[in-house]
């Protein structure tokens, strides 16, 4: 990679790590890099699932406007959120802490967020690590899980003709971190707190992964961390496969469509490029589409918005009345913006 280094995307240098540090197949590993947990083989019907995720101060979060008990929370959902991703249950967390100077006088608070996020989905802290750093301030966490082999999903498993689904409001968060950053978020009586806590304090859909695997009829599955255009892409990618989304199509609450008007912002760009809103994305036979979407219905009560097609060909294409453009991976990267 060389001198080119900084020029390369968040995607090029996971790829030439991958390739320069591929290892032997082996007996256990069923998916190493390249989607949202490592899965290995526990026993004959189960695995064990494996994510982790870093927060670095002034990258992914502010503690001017990031209460640190919700920092504590999100540290943990973030990851959890990939858990629900492969339709899995989550079990134990190791916790690693690097900050400058002493313990800081938000310690309490954020570990009592994070505490409260994992015993909300039965998960047990059982290691990390504390160290200090010269500059940053970071909080990095591994996530261990467990899933029955034959109901995990995979990014690579979508099929074409297969509808693609997203489970909740997108874009919710980017706005809510846009008004952080203008100093329009404080107060609890702003009309923009469904933005800020999603970006504040996201949820991460462990049960509805829970429920969509069980289910047996999603293909394949992604959580959206960095937007919609690249997380549909990675989806395609592993799938060898193009996607068609419809704009019309796409859930856009009311509040951002008003946030967009107050900031003068491209909604769009919320929608399709803004990261962390934490929702399920998948993909389902056309047979299923309404069978699943009335049993989940039932089942949680929740509404799950169809929003494309899995089609021949490479690439995610944004498709309106008046034109088809090519968004893939048009989200977040943190080394080309
Ligand atoms: P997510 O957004 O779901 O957390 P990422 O985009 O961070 O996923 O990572 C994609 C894949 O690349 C995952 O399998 C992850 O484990 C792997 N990965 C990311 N960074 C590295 C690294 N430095 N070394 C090895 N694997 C990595
Ligand atoms: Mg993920």
């Amino acid at each position: 990679m060389g001198k080119d280094s900084t020029k390369k995307s968040e995607r090029d240098i996971i790829e030439y790590i991958s390739n320069l540090l591929a290892l032997q197949a082996d007996r256990d590993l069923i998916k190493g890099i390249g989607d949202d947990c490592a899965v290995f083989r526990k026993d004959n019907k189960s695995c064990i699932l494996v994510t982790t995720d870093t927060l670095v101060a002034g990258v992914h979060f502010d503690l001017a406007w990031h209460p640190p008990l919700l920092l504590g929370r999100k540290t943990a959902a973030v990851n959890l959120s990939d858990i629900a991703a492969m339709g899995g249950k989550p079990r134990y967390a190791f916790l690693n802490l690097a900050f400058p100077g002493s313990a800081p006088a938000w310690l309490d608070d954020f570990l009592a967020g994070f505490y409260e996020m994992l015993q909300e989905y039965d998960t047990h802290l059982v290691g990390g690590d504390t160290v200090k750093s010269p500059n940053d301030l970071s909080m990095s966490v591994t996530l261990i899980g467990e899933a029955a082999e034959d109901e995990i999903c995979y990014r690579s498993g979508a099929e074409i003709g297969d509808f693609v689904f997203v489970s909740g409001f997108l874009g919710d968060a980017a706005a809510g971190l846009s008004l952080c950053q203008s100093g329009l978020s404080a107060g609890s009586s702003t009309p923009w707190q469904q933005l800020v806590k999603a970006h504040l304090d996201p949820l991460p859909q462990v049960k509805l992964g829970r429920m969509l695997a069980d289910s047996r009829l999603v293909h394949a599955m992604i959580d959206i961390s960095d937007g919609l255009a690249t997380d549909l892409a990675h989806i395609c990618t592993q799938s060898r496969t193009g996607a068609e989304i419809f704009k019309e199509a796409l859930p856009v609450s009311e509040t951002l469509r008003a946030a967009a008007e107050k900031l003068k912002s491209p909604i769009f760009d919320w929608v399709l490029k803004g990261g962390e809103d934490y929702k399920l994305l998948f993909t389902v036979s056309p047979d299923h589409e309404k069978d699943l979407q009335r049993r989940v219905a039932k089942q949680s009560g929740m509404e799950i918005y169809p929003i494309g097609r899995i089609i021949e060909g490479r690439g995610v294409h944004l498709c309106s009345r008046e034109r088809r453009q090519n968004i893939s991976y048009q989200g977040y990267d943190h080394f080309i913006g």
